[in-house]
């Protein structure tokens, strides 16, 4: 399942049963003094390998590339941001080199989700859409999937992202060293709900985005192998 953990035998098989690829897409950004900086990448990392589970096929590695980020939004430190049109020609080689390789549906997921960002990675998914009608490519933010049903995910650092990643990975969360009382936006660098977070309610988010992002990756494939064309068997 992880890719580059994968023999070429292990590889051509999934090729052959279930040609989907995942792409994770983060960033090292300041989330707070209670959280590990790669908690977007993480969380929808760990998010994405049980998606994986559910529906079959590899995860790429993740990308830290994140732009956007709260640097030159807030100046905050420990944080690593990268320019548009890096995002943009990252996404989209990433894809041209899936498509070579010999897959045929794509789902990049954003775990990092400024809107100017997601604009970037959309914009590396239109470039290589316009070039090739297939393979089939999704891109979403780790959020969307609960959307779906009216749960609101989402936010910086908040209850929604910490709990996440105390569901997947406890030893990097501690609530401990926030400061008493209300927190602020501005001078934290987090959503003000931060202490509410719980494990509890990170599993429930993390179910919720399989139970809803399976079957639409699902019909993401079944499109692509329906519809692929019989001249292009391969990139
Ligand atoms: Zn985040």
């Amino acid at each position: 399942m992880k890719y580059e953990e994968m023999k070429p035998h292990e590889i051509n098989r999934v090729l052959d049963n279930c040609p989907l690829a995942y792409l994770v897409w983060g960033s090292h950004e300041w989330h707070g003094v209670h959280n590990a900086v790669g908690l977007d990448t993480l969380k929808a990392y760990h998010m994405t390998l049980d998606l994986c589970r559910e529906t079959g096929g590899v995860v790429l590695p993740p990308v830290y590339c994140g732009y956007q980020t709260m640097k030159p939004w807030a100046r905050c430190r420990h944080t690593f941001e990268f320019s548009k049109e890096l995002v943009i020609q990252f996404v989209y080689e990433h894809l041209e080199n899936l498509y070579e390789e010999g897959f045929k549906a794509m789902v990049v997921i954003m775990g990092h989700y400024g809107s100017r960002h997601v604009e970037a990675v959309k914009a590396g998914v239109a470039r290589f859409t316009e070039k090739h009608r297939y393979p089939k490519v999704l891109a979403m933010t780790d959020y969307e999937p609960a959307s779906w049903v009216d749960v609101k995910g989402g936010d910086h650092a908040g209850k929604n992202e910490t709990s996440l990643l105390m569901y997947y990975r406890p030893e990097l969360v501690d609530l401990s060293r926030l400061p008493d009382g209300e927190l602020d936006q501005d001078r934290e660098g987090c959503t003000p709900n931060a202490k509410e977070a719980t494990v509890e309610h990170g599993a429930m988010l993390a179910r919720l985005f399989v139970e809803q992002a399976a079957p639409r990756v699902r019909e993401l494939l079944a499109e692509a192998l329906r519809g692929w064309p019989k001249e292009v068997s391969s990139g």
